[in-house]
Formats: C-alpha cells, sequence, structure tokens
C-alpha cells in the first residue's frame, strides 16, 4: 500500500469511529456543527481542494464537484431545516471515499498482476572473472561485456552468442511457446529463458537500453498515460454532465414553483432540494472513471504478453477501427535476410567488390548491409570506411581507402549519374560504383516470411478491406510478392517521402470510414509510421528509429500479429462499451428513483461503489488475450 491510501485508510476509520461517537455524545447547537464540520473536513478535504481545483481550470462537473454540491448542499439544508442531522452528507462522503480507496486498491493490484504475469525482469547477470561467476546487478554491466547465462536463466540483458548453443524459451516476450534455438553469431534479447545449454554472450546494448527494460517502461507509461483514455471520458462527460446538473437544477426550482403557482399548495423546498442533491450524487460517474483507465491498462498488458506493446490507451480505440493495412516489404512481409545470389558484369575479382560494398555498408542498418557483410565473411576493419552517407531509399556512399565507393539502386546510380547496366534477375540488385565507374552489380534476394500468407488472411477475417504493400525495391520483385500474398494493392520503387505520398493518398480514398495502420520496420518507415492512423514497427529487426516512430510495436516481427492486435483492442473497447452501457444503466435507473423520492443519497452512493465493483472485474477480462 502506499502512503497515501494509508492516510486515506485512517482516515476512513477515523471517520467511521467519529460518527459512532458523535452519535452517543449529545452535543447540540453550534458545537454540534463544529464538531460534525471538523469531521466532514477529515473525510472530504481532498475532495472539496480537487472540487475547487477544478472550478479554477474551468473543468466544472467532474465527480469532485458533483460530491462537493451534494454534501455541502446537504449539510445546508440541515443547517436551514436546523435537525441537526449531518450524518447525511459526511456518510456520502465517507462511502464516495471507500470507493476511491477501493479503486486505487484494484488498479495497484491488476497492475502488480500484470508485472507479475509478464515476470520478465532479471536480477542478475552472471559475468567470469578470473574463472569464477559473479552475480552482479544488470545495470551494473558496460556494453561488450561477456555474460554467462546458464539453462534455466533468463538472459538479462540483450546481445550476441559468443559461445554455446541453446534452445530459448522467447513465450513471455512474444506469446510464442515454440523454442528457439540459437548458437553463436546469433543475436538474443533480454527476457529470453535460456533453456537448454550454457551461453556465452557479449552485450550490445545496457541494461536500460535492452528489451526488456524497454518493455517494463513501456507498459509502466502506458498505464501513467492517463489523460489520453481521460480524454476519452472527457468527451463522454462533455455532454453527459451539463444535462445531468440542468436536470437538477430544474428539479430543484421546477416542482416547488408548480406547486406554489399551478397547484397553490407549500411548495416544499427542502424535499425537492434534496432529491436534486440526490440525483447529483447518483449522477457521478464514478465506475466510468475508474474502469475505462483500468480496461484499457489491461489491455495493454494482456497485448504485452502477446508479444504486442501498445505505447498507449489512445492507440486502442485507432487499431479497432483498422480497415486499411499498409505494409512495407522488406523486413515486414519478408525476412529482410538477403542472400547474395550473383555477381555480374564486374571485371573486378568478385571478392574485391564484395569488400567494397561491404565496407561502404558497414554503418548501414538496412537488411541489406548485414546480408553483404555476412556475404563478406571477414572483419570489417572501419578505420578503412570515411565519410559515410546513406541515402534512403537509394543506398549508400562511402570512401573506402579513400576512393569514393557507391552502392545501391538504379536511383543511386542515376543521381550520382553513373551509367549502370540493368539486370533481368528476379532479385534485388545493387548496382557498385567505385570512383565514379560502373563495377557491376550484385544479385541478392530475400525470401517471404512463412507466416505472411496467414497475416492476410486473418486480417480479412479481422475485417481489413484493403491490403497494400509499398517498397523501396524494384516492381519486380515487388510483383512476386505481391502476387503470392494476393494483396489489393503494391506500388514500387518508393523513395520515403513517396511511401508518405502513397499513404496520404489512401487516407484521402477512405474518407474517414475506418482507419489506416502502416507496417514497417526500416529507418525509412519512419516518416510514414508517424503519418498513419497508426504505425507498426517490428520490434526485432526493425531499426530504433522505427521502434521511435511507431504506436504499437511487435516483438517477434510476426505480421500475423498485426491482426491479433486488432482483435485485442476490439475487444478492449467491447469491454469499454459494455461498461459504460451498464453504468447507464444503473444510473438512469437511480435517477429516476431518486427524481421520484424513492431513492436517497445512501443508495446512490451504495449503486455507484456496486457498478464500480462490477465494472472493475470486466475490465480485467482484458487481460485475456491468449485465445483471441
Ligand atoms: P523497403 O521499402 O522494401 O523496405 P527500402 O526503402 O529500405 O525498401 O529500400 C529500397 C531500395 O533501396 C532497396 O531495395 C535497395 O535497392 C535500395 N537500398 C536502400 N538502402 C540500401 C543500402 N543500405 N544498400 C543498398 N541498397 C539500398
Ligand atoms: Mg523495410
Amino acid at each position: 500500500m502506499e502512503k497515501e491510501q494509508k492516510i486515506k485508510l485512517v482516515r476512513i476509520l477515523f471517520t467511521v469511529a467519529a460518527l459512532i461517537a458523535l452519535h452517543f455524545v449529545h452535543v447540540t447547537g453550534t458545537l454540534r456543527l463544529i464538531l460534525y464540520i471538523a469531521v466532514y473536513l477529515v473525510i472530504g478535504y481532498d475532495i472539496l481542494w480537487e472540487a475547487i481545483e477544478g472550478i479554477r481550470e474551468k473543468e466544472l462537473f467532474d465527480e469532485d464537484f458533483l460530491m462537493a454540491v451534494a454534501t455541502i448542499g446537504a449539510f445546508a439544508l440541515a443547517i436551514y431545516e436546523k435537525t441537526g442531522s449531518y450524518n447525511e452528507a459526511i456518510a456520502v462522503m465517507l462511502f464516495f471515499q471507500i470507493g476511491e480507496f477501493f479503486e486505487d486498491y484494484a488498479v495497484d493490484r491488476s497492475r502488480d498482476n500484470i508485472a507479475g504475469l509478464m515476470d520478465i525482469r532479471p536480477d542478475y547477470a552472471n559475468v567470469e572473472e578470473n574463472g569464477k561467476l559473479s552475480r552482479v546487478s544488470p545495470d551494473t554491466v558496460p556494453i561488450g561485456t561477456v555474460i554467462v547465462v546458464q539453462p534455466g536463466e533468463k538472459i538479462p540483458i540483450d546481445g550476441v552468442v559468443t559461445g554455446g548453443t541453446s534452445t530459448l524459451n522467447t513465450a513471455a516476450l512474444t506469446g510464442e511457446s515454440l523454442p528457439r534455438s540459437v548458437e553463436a553469431g546469433d543475436a538474443v534479447v533480454s527476457g529470453s529463458v535460456n533453456q537448454t545449454g550454457l551461453l556465452k554472450i557479449r552485450t550490445t546494448k545496457a541494461f536500460g537500453e535492452s528489451t526488456v527494460s524497454q518493455i517494463l517502461e513501456l507498459v509502466e507509461d502506458a498505464a501513467e498515460r492517463k489523460s489520453k483514455s481521460e480524454a476519452f471520458i472527457t468527451r463522454f462527460a462533455r455532454f453527459y454532465t451539463p444535462i445531468v446538473c440542468i436536470s437538477a437544477l430544474l428539479l430543484a426550482v421546477l416542482p416547488p414553483v408548480i406547486r406554489m403557482t399551478l397547484l397553490h399548495t407549500a411548495p416544499r423546498w427542502h424535499e425537492w432540494i434534496y432529491r436534486a442533491l440526490t440525483f447529483l450524487v447518483i449522477s457521478c460517474p464514478c465506475a466510468l472513471v475508474v474502469s475505462i483507465p483500468l480496461t484499457f491498462f489491461a489491455g495493454i498488458g494482456g497485448a504485452s504478453r502477446a508479444g504486442i506493446l501498445i505505447k498507449g490507451s489512445n492507440f486502442m480505440e485507432t487499431l479497432s477501427k483498422t480497415k486499411t493495412v499498409v505494409f512495407d516489404k522488406t523486413g515486414t512481409l519478408t525476412k529482410g535476410v538477403f542472400e547474395v545470389d550473383d555477381i555480374h558484369h564486374s571485371e573486378m575479382e568478385h571478392e574485391r567488390l564484395l569488400e567494397y560494398a561491404a565496407l561502404a555498408e558497414s554503418a548501414s542498418s538496412h537488411p541489406i548491409s548485414a546480408s553483404l557483410q555476412r556475404a563478406y565473411g571477414k572483419e570489417i576493419d572501419r578505420t578503412r570506411v570515411t565519410e559515410i552517407h546513406e541515402d534512403s531509399g537509394r543506398g549508400v556512399t562511402a570512401k573506402v581507402d579513400g576512393v569514393p565507393v557507391a552502392a545501391g539502386n538504379e536511383k543511386l546510380m542515376e543521381s550520382l549519374g553513373v551509367s549502370y547496366i540493368s539486370c533481368r534477375s528476379a532479385g534485388t540488385i545493387i548496382h557498385v560504383a567505385i570512383n565514379g565507374e560502373y563495377q557491376g552489380h550484385i544479385v541478392v534476394s530475400d525470401v517471404i516470411k512463412p507466416q505472411s500468407a496467414e497475416a492476410m488472411t486473418e486480417l480479412r477475417r479481422a475485417g481489413v478491406t484493403k491490403t497494400v504493400m509499398l517498397t523501396g525495391d524494384s516492381w519486380k520483385v515487388a510483383e512476386r510478392v505481391a502476387q503470392t500474398l494476393k494483396l489489393n494493392e503494391a506500388h514500387a520503387g518508393l523513395l520515403p517521402e513517396q511511401k508518405v505520398e502513397q499513404v496520404e493518398r489512401l487516407l484521402q480514398q477512405q474518407q474517414g470510414k475506418g482507419t489506416l495502420t502502416f507496417v514497417g520496420d526500416g529507418v525509412n518507415d519512419a516518416p510514414v509510421l508517424t503519418r498513419a492512423d497508426l504505425g507498426i514497427a517490428m520490434g526485432a529487426m526493425g531499426s530504433d528509429a522505427a521502434i521511435e516512430a511507431a504506436d504499437v510495436v511487435l516483438m517477434d516481427d510476426n505480421p500475423t500479429k498485426v491482426a491479433k492486435a486488432i482483435r485485442i483492442a476490439r475487444k478492449c473497447l467491447r469491454i469499454v462499451y459494455q461498461n459504460i452501457a451498464f453504468a447507464i444503466a444503473v444510473k438512469l435507473a437511480c435517477l429516476i428513483l431518486g427524481a421520484l423520492g424513492f431513492a436517497n443519497m445512501w443508495l446512490a452512493v451504495f449503486a455507484d461503489v456496486g457498478v464500480m465493483v462490477l465494472a472493475v472485474l470486466n475490465a480485467i477480462r482484458a487481460l485475456r488475450v491468449k485465445n483471441l
């Protein structure tokens, strides 16, 4: 329990005790009033303060305001009628606080639950020193340290395997139960559990930047980012609360006036004012205020257990309305692991050509770069490379041993004024120019991810009406992918800004009917990820820029997770709407009873707390996403 909650609990207990004591001690008159006001302030000072703040910030009509008006009103009535029964105002405040207390508790619990279920925070790293293993705190391990992970242990920090083979369980990260086998040279992420063999891993990131820390941070941030889901409530409150307040005012004024003027009977002001105050208490939207953020939070928690990181609750709504999904090709629909197939038209030794290309590409994060390095196979001496410049969507230029080298597609060659030889092979072509002279091209090819076809079927089943592919690669390659996957549209040869143009055109086309989601992985996708209604990035292979720009990150780069994310978002919103409908139904019933004089303030607060408990229980269902 946090300190604030403990204080609240003490206040609640004190108030209960004080009410009982005051019931037995017979004080009357002003002293009685002062004592009751003191108790009232003890239990309600924070609510009153919030209400004043609300008025100052012109955000009238929130639940604090309603509570303040209702209880002060009840007090005023009691003073006016000289009944001395100040109990009611205090009791209403007390119930309200008990409700709030319970709500905080429930939110904390589900937060703990989510964190516990995710259970991925590593506590230590093993570092070998003088032949002995010592356990150290993972955040003290510098980048490049070799750590040892024994079978059964969690990998604490992202890195590359330098020794040993094993299988990893990545279920906590990706939701996939299939183990993944790794050997020397493989990149591994923190949070996976080492199952069979001992692994030596050279860390490539600090603990704070490692996958596990990033995930936990994201989930915690998403929970903190309450303001966005509050926007949802504010929108709802914009029409709800004014209606309620005006109704309350009418209820207080109209019947007495009618009684006086038309019926010529006593107006019974106090009775109608009391009913109006009750009406205000009933109309307080506490259950919604609690359950809506909680539902989003549970949905985000459930999604992250399935390897889908949703960066904020506001994205749930956008996601649930997805009608068009636009994919990048390389690294998104295809594996992004290129194999060098051939080298054409080169008078140089092929190995030399590959060496120049690999060196020039040494700083690129593009999958093509990695494949060239792999094909070259030798250690890269970075000191030989200077003036590296990457032209997104085209390729790279650099100086290798002081000689200008360019490696990229036809567009790059054109922009450099180098005449090139086109290639008929069905692959991605990397033309290479050295010292301004064309030196031939390297043919590399990529394969479609095994899950891509299923991803398309699932999307259609999830109600997506249009699937589009945008790629910077050649049309020849794009066509094959588009046909295999039966995409609705495909566009090739696009520079990053042209991808943005295409997305803008598609946004125009769908004219606010549903939303558009872009799924990509590369640095060059960052602008489109931002421009689309919603951006999804591939988390494992994806560049940091894409992960940063995206609203949703798929931990295991599996494109079928896009449809899953949509279904999770739909379930989450369904629960939100259920809770809204339920709460409003109960409120309406109470409101009618209150207006007819059958409900008093006590019942009102009781109903409110009851609705809240049920709504919270319903909200927690959003955590369960396994079979979606
Ligand atoms: P996609 O949109 O399919 O992910 P990119 O926009 O990343 O593709 O790249 C488009 C094309 O630009 C590639 O197919 C390749 O021809 C060229 N290209 C981009 N970056 C590089 C690079 N680092 N080296 C060589 N060619 C590159
Ligand atoms: Mg890409």
